[in-house]
């Protein structure tokens, strides 16, 4: 089955005992055992749910991977994984991430004796010199939030796996309906399911996806032991987003397109990073490993005070953290999602202060396009109004 079918109807998903359309939401805590030495298929719900098993399922099925295991968020996902590495493991990082992530790896898992080092994971062959025997996991965005770089996922598995380090992809800003890093050489594919595949900003939700029996054994462990594992109301919303997630990835994928060509004229704009465009470094890398550009983009203007005021003037891309909602945002990412990036990293790692990223919703696309070009001119007006102002 393709994608698109897979969204809708997949193996497992269809045998409910009433041929309900809708699968049921197995609201809750507990299951009567057969007997009081035996558990039966379910016993309890932090351990697994049945409405979270079919989401689970649905999950492994659209990242062409075997063993799904989804959790209460992104963060509670990636935080599983992490947790699977010992005292004097290390984690070698692509260096442009989600801040929270980043958070993660440095204000936690220091105290657990685990450290994390950053390197352009653009470059493989700097991958190959950074990694070490003590390297155990390889993790890395692509394309990665916010600065759009693009990493080769083939050519970093092959890095990993000579290293003995697993290759961890996380797949957020695409979705499986664009990219399957699994099928590249991925160990572990990683969702913020908070973002597309959930795609009505009404959850918050994450995913681990794997084909390694072993390594899915130890996760589905973890999210037992440590019970971050997703509700089951949450699992039924998240199969009702998936039915239309190839809709709106194509949608939207197609609009942001659009998008980013209207931007890379616009005179205000410095740069635009997105990797449809055909100045993007990584465009020839993306085009092998993907099938779309996604509906994320980041510009520059040169000015950080100008960019808030687009944000700021823009009426149908809400100012508002996350991506990959039916409802287009606008975000200033050095003080919004990745204001979490300790200072001192900040410098090296952070996004530029001048940066805008956009993520496309479903709207009518000239009205998108309508609305940046109003907030592009009311923002101008108001920093001539000021730079009178001043000189007065
Ligand atoms: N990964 C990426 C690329 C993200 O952008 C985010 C959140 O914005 C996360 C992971 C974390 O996901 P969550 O917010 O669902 O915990």
């Amino acid at each position: 089955m393709k994608t698109a079918t897979k969204c809708v109807h997949w193996l497992g998903g269809d045998e409910d005992a009433y041929g309900a359309m809708v699968p049921p939401i197995y609201q809750t805590a507990t299951f009567r055992q057969p007997n009081a030495v035996e558990f039966g298929e379910y016993d309890y719900t932090r351990t697994a749910n049945p409405t979270r098993t079919l989401l689970e399922r649905q999950l492994a099925a659209l990242e062409e991977g075997a063993y799904a295991a989804a959790f209460a968020s992104g963060m509670a996902a990636t935080t599983a994984l992490v947790r699977l590495l010992d005292s004097g493991d290390e984690i070698l990082a692509g260096d442009d991430l989600y801040g929270g992530t980043v958070r993660l790896f440095e204000r936690v898992l220091p105290r657990q004796g685990i450290k994390v080092r950053y390197v352009d994971a653009t470059d493989p062959a700097a991958v190959r010199a950074a990694i070490s025997v003590h390297t155990r996991m390889l993790l890395i965005e692509t394309p990665s939030n916010p600065l759009m770089r693009i990493a080769d996922i083939e050519a970093l598995a092959d890095v990993a796996h000579r290293a003995g380090a697993w290759l961890v992809v996380d797949n957020s800003m695409l979705s499986p309906c664009l990219q399957r890093p699994l099928r590249h050489g991925a160990d572990v594919v990683i969702h913020s399911a908070t973002k597309f595949l959930c795609g009505h900003s009404d959850v918050t939700a994450g995913a681990l996806i794997t084909n390694d029996a072993g390594l899915y054994e130890r996760i589905a462990f973890q999210q037992n032991a440590e019970g971050a594992g997703l509700s089951p109301f949450e699992s039924w919303l998240l199969l009702r987003g998936l039915k239309t997630l190839a809709l709106r990835v194509e949608r939207q994928n197609a609009s942001a397109e659009r998008i980013a060509e209207y931007l890379s004229r616009h005179k205000a704009v410095k740069r635009v990073f997105y990797p449809g465009l055909g100045t993007h470094p990584g465009r020839e890398v993306h085009r092998r490993q993907a099938t779309g550009n996604g509906a994320v983009i980041s510009f520059t203007t040169g000015d950080a005070e100008l960019s808030r005021r687009v944000a700021e003037s823009a009426r149908l891309f809400a100012i508002a953290v996350s991506f990959g909602s039916v409802n287009s945002s606008i975000s200033l990412p050095c003080y919004m999602s990745h204001a979490s990036v300790p200072e001192d990293l900040r410098a090296q790692l952070g996004p530029p202060a001048d940066l805008v990223r956009i993520s496309v919703g479903i709207e009518d696309v000239e009205d998108l396009i309508e609305d940046l070009d109003r907030a592009f001119t009311i923002a101008a007006r108001l920093a001539e109004r000021c730079a009178a102002s001043i000189g007065k």
